[in-house]
């Protein structure tokens, strides 16, 4: 018999997840999420849940648990959480990032945020509702996946590719979301509804080969490219208020300077300088396409004049924007340097729900009874994540989960990736109770 103690069991399986360290730095080779599949598969195991492993590449395995439902014609839900985590220096840190330490009521470790905190309790209110005999009219389904940190290669991606039956519902939940944003009638929780695009470049730069004696008058590739990143970072994309971002400011209950600040298109800009630092970079990128020069190479040796310098620029796209337009403003930023580079772009298109369907209504009357005196606020993702995947598969996907007080905007947004990443136990018990309480809600 297992005792009835969620918020205890949801901390064990977090630090278990910490534990297996499945570091994903983007080779092959890494992750190890396979560790954290056979963890969840031991956890499931004894529910008479339907759990399937898929694992196409060895050590990048997925699990997929599922609760049919008695109606196929019912619509279906799909809780994802992925099990990899990005690296970590661990000087930066004031405890063991991989020793899951529980320590004032916060387990601390990689991925406390992102998101082995939703992929944990996730998996103990699948198990708690299997336990319950829960009987839905639609399919529930919990996916653990892997490799979320580099592009969904070996997880979401290629699921929905090869494997959609298994994965797909119509309803898909995923990180992130659902820190409170205080405001004078009571907390509002974002609900990640957009995501911008990638549009990762590259920039070969030529010149031509000289001796480094004599630089005089010479075509040298890295000068022209220092111009180009020059140009890339003084240019001036046109800010848009779009829609989600208009409602989230008007949401938000804001006294009238700071919201007429956060709206009007011809100020925004200017207006970003006065705010806090990390306010501003999270408000410029919601409302500007963002172009950063990330990566440079050039040259071979000291004393030759290099032929060659290559560029790479993180280009973020807003919603709508189509690839050619994207193209035509990074010509523009180059201005008559354009013709003469060679520009290699890989465009990964945003995506966005709309709000109103019944997830939404779903989460606004169930977050609302576990979070007094809040409503929904839609929000956009600055960054990727696995929904984009079953968004253009159709679903509507949505980024959300719950966090106590003890954890703020800033805390969270510093963490993402971070140093002291960390995660108290109130906020796991109201993330467990909010899945709980959706499946009811959404599925009957
Ligand atoms: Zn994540």
């Amino acid at each position: 018999m297992r005792e009835d103690d969620p918020t205890a069991e949801a901390t064990e399986l977090l630090q278990d997840l910490i534990r297996n360290e499945c570091v994903n730095d983007g080779t092959v080779e890494s992750g190890g999420e396979s560790r954290s599949v056979d963890l969840l598969n031991g956890y499931l195991a004894g529910s008479g849940l339907d759990v399937e492993r898929y694992e196409p590449q060895p050590g990048r395995a997925s699990l997929v648990a599922r609760i049919e439902g008695s109606d196929p014609k019912a619509p279906s839900l799909l809780l994802m959480g992925h099990t990899d985590v990005v690296p970590v220096n661990p000087d930066g840190w004031s405890r063991e990032p991989f020793g899951a330490e529980l320590v004032d009521g916060f387990v601390w470790g990689r991925g406390a945020v992102d998101m082995l905190n939703e992929t944990a309790t996730m998996a103990v209110a699948f198990r708690r509702l299997a336990d319950s005999g829960f009987k839905p009219k639609g399919t529930l389904s919990y996916l653990a996946v892997a490799d979320e940190e580099a592009l969904g290669t070996w997880g979401a991606r290629w699921l929905v590719d090869n494997e959609r039956d298994a994965v797909y519902a119509d309803y898909v939940i995923t990180e992130s979301g659902g820190f409170q944003l205080e405001t004078p009638e009571g907390p509002r929780l974002p609900v990640m509804t957009d995501e911008k695009g990638t549009y990762w470049s590259k920039i070969t730069v030529p010149g031509t080969p000289g001796h480094g004696s004599q630089p005089f008058r010479t075509d040298n590739a890295i000068v022209t490219a220092a111009e180009v990143v020059r140009r890339i970072a003084e240019y001036r994309p046109p800010t848009v208020v779009g829609e989600t971002w208009r409602r989230f400011v008007e949401g938000m209950q804001y006294p009238a300077e700071l919201r007429d600040g956060l709206l009007k298109v011809d100020e925004l800009r200017e207006f970003c300088h006065t705010l806090p630092l990390g306010l501003s970079r999270m408000v410029y990128s919601c409302t500007h396409t963002t172009f950063a020069p990330t990566v440079i190479h050039g040259g071979t040796k000291t004393n030759v004049i290099p032929d060659k310098c290559e560029l790479q620029v993180d280009i973020r796209t807003l919603p709508d924007q189509t690839a050619a337009e994207v193209d035509a403003m990074l010509r523009d930023a180059l201005g008559d340097l354009a013709d003469n580079v060679h520009i290699e772009s890989n465009d990964d298109p945003p995506t966005a729900s709309p709000t109103d369907t019944p997830l939404w209504e779903c989460l606004e009357r169930v977050s609302g009874k576990l979070v007094k005196d809040s409503a929904l606020v839609p929000f956009m993702m600055v960054g990727g994540t696995d929904n984009r995947y079953f968004r253009r598969a159709g679903s509507v996907g949505y980024g959300f989960g719950l966090f106590s007080k003890r954890i703020g905007f800033e805390d969270y947004a510093t963490m993402f990736h971070g140093n002291d990443e960390r995660v108290d136990q109130e906020s796991l018990t109201m993330t467990t109770q909010l899945w709980e309480a959706v499946a009811h809600d959404l599925l009957g």
